[in-house]
């Protein structure tokens, strides 16, 4: 019995030490739970999800930064993306237990010590020739689930790294880059999926919305987002079962023009919990000639509410029906509570949309609640017609048809806003203390007539010439504090070059945002004043994030001048090509004196 007695303490101190080791295990690889994704918005010592919450908002509830202590406000570390791949960086970091994951330009990601920079590791994706990104090389941000950092490259693919080594674990191919795809959307975690869209609306792609397995890369479901495609749901073994045509084909499309409808989910989704509702928005109908595609062309530039276990569409709601400017209808939409004239609360979501409109809707069923302009001088449309909730078209400001003419242009009309749009990408904020949203705007128009497009696969499928121009000399980029009950504008502050990065507004009362010009400002949220700014070395076209580490308030934001606007802005482009080119990460906190 000795002998038992003693294996017996033998076997029960190794139990303690294999205890002890899984401990340490756990405590050097924290793991993202879907449990932590929902509370992203309330827990600030991480930043786990595009919109610092999936519901989209970008409001932190920290104050020790805030009117009083922001000019106090210092960078603790810079960190240079390299190389000379440079070009725009637009991306979002997420921050998890010390670790910050950020992507940049060409399809790349860094893992940081988030509190000294100190690189941890790198991903670089191996990119083929003839990859067809429409604007730019850039990349808005990673999700975090498990063990694992996912991020969609230009080449359309998922690649999901381990987030302590940067091994990668898979690598699913979301669509052929040859026939236009491509991705750079940040993926959003819902219940344990990773949901993506694909870019590429200019190549006549179809637009949908995956679900896959977060951990595993295999695919759950997959939505369509034009009228008359079929959607899928997966099982384990791939296998796949039919779900159901979108929509109803041929009842908004005419003839076979459905089958390259464009409407690209490219910029991603949010995710309310309270409503458990996918919200994705959806791009232009292709082509961009409206002539040869009669009818409202569902669901292009829509907000379409996706259900997460089935992949069913429960409702949408149209921004530019038979859209005719490039108004993508893709721009966040941010769940929010919601005060009508009434004083009844709803559960609502606001959409700043490139046609110029801010849309208020019941987030439950689509239903229009509140439409009012967000820019001045918007010419396709008089006003959103609240009981119908469809545009009032200015019939005359719709480019022409070419058939109507020589056939080989139509009559070219001058149009605003530009299609890039009162908003473009740049994601807005909404602040739960003022009751406002944060809007990021660009006033300017373009020239735009139609020519004849036909279908070829991997080829630019628009139909369209334009050339952009600003409204103002002294200013494009407008950053509005909007009241979603009243349509009004609370303040605003003017910038000389667009505007093209997003917003961040904090319980501390206050507004950071980037400009072109290379600075990240911070504003009073009442009152728009400028508190605090600080030259990031190149044009910040990305959203700034917050988190506290240690008892301390960080600031984060990318920098890097590129985008849309030098590829596609015509004569803002020239206006602007002063503006360097960079790419780094900048972090801050306030300086203890
Ligand atoms: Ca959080
Ligand atoms: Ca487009």
């Amino acid at each position: 019995m000795k002998q038992g007695n003693k294996t017996g303490r033998i076997s029960f101190a190794l139990t303690l030490m294999a205890a002890a080791f899984v401990g340490l295990g756990q405590a050097q690889a924290k793991e993202v739970t879907d449990a932590d994704i929902v509370n992203d918005a309330k827990t600030p010592g991480d930043v786990l999800s595009f919109g610092l919450g999936t519901q989209g908002q970008r409001y932190s509830e920290l104050t020790a930064v805030n009117t009083k202590t922001v000019k106090d406000l210092v960078p603790v570390w810079s960190f240079s993306f390299g190389g000379e791949k440079q070009r725009g960086q637009e991306s979002q970091p997420v921050i998890f237990d010390g670790k910050m994951y950020v992507t940049a330009s060409y399809s790349r990601l860094f893992a940081l010590d988030a509190k000294t920079g100190k690189k941890l590791w790198k991903y670089e994706h191996r990119l083929p020739d003839g990859i067809m990104p429409c604007c730019d090389v850039i990349n808005r941000g990673a999700a975090l689930y498990g063990d694992l950092v996912i991020f969609a490259t230009l080449d359309a693919q998922l690649v999901a790294m381990n987030k302590d080594t940067g091994k990668v674990v898979w690598k699913e191919k979301l669509d052929d880059y040859a026939a236009g795809y491509s991705a750079s959307a940040a993926p959003q975690i819902v219940k344990g999926m990773v949901i993506t869209g694909v870019s590429g609306g200019e190549f006549g792609i179809v637009g949908r919305i995956d679900a896959r397995d977060a951990k595993t890369g295999k695919l759950i479901w997959t939505r369509p987002t034009v009228e008359g495609h079929m959607g899928y749901k997966f099982d384990k073994d791939g296998n796949k079962t039919e779900t159901g045509v979108s929509g109803t084909t041929n009842a908004t499309w005419t003839g076979d023009m459905w089958k390259t409808g464009g409407a690209a989910t490219w910029n991603g989704v949010t995710y309310d919990p309270e409503t458990n509702l996918i919200f994705a928005g959806t791009g232009n109908p292709a082509p961009w000639n409206s002539h040869l595609r009669p009818g409202d062309n569902l669901f292009s530039s829509s907000t379409v509410a996706i259900e997460p276990e089935s992949g069913k569409i429960v409702w949408h709601y149209q921004t530019t029906p038979h859209d005719g400017w490039d108004f993508d209808g893709v721009n966040e939409f941010v769940s929010f509570d919601y005060k009508g004239k009434d004083g009844k609360v709803v559960k609502a979501g606001g959409k700043a949309d490139r046609n110029g409109f801010f849309f208020v809707l019941d987030r439950t069923n689509g239903k229009l609640l509140n439409a009012f302009p967000f820019v001045k001088d918007i010419t396709w449309a008089k006003s959103i017609d609240l009981a119908t909730g469809r545009p009032n078209y200015v019939d005359d400001n719709r480019p022409g048809d070419p058939a109507a003419g020589d056939g080989k242009q139509g009559k070219s009309v001058f149009a605003s806003p530009s299609f890039l749009g009162g908003k473009n990408q740049m994601p807005m904020a909404y602040s739960p203390k003022t009751g406002l949203f944060y809007v990021p705007a660009n006033e300017w128009g373009m020239d735009i007539w139609n020519e004849p497009a036909s279908y070829k696969k991997g080829a630019a499928f628009m139909g369209a010439g334009f050339t952009i121009k600003a409204l103002h000399d002294d200013h494009i980029g407008v950053m509005r504090a909007m009241d979603p009950a009243t349509g009004k504008v609370v303040w605003e502050n003017k910038n000389y070059a667009p505007l093209w990065g997003g917003v961040l507004t904090t319980a501390g009362g206050l507004v950071f945002y980037g400009t072109p010009e290379g600075f990240l400002k911070a504003v009073d949220a009442k009152t728009g004043k400028e508190l605090w700014k600080f030259q990031t070395g190149s044009g910040v076209v990305a959203p700034p994030v917050t988190w506290t580490q240690d008892g301390e308030q960080y600031i984060s934001v990318v920098s890097g001048w590129g985008g849309a606007v030098p590829l596609w802005g015509g004569d803002v482009a020239k206006r602007v090509n002063y503006l360097e080119q960079g790419g780094s990460v900048w972090v801050f906190k306030l300086h203890k004196s």
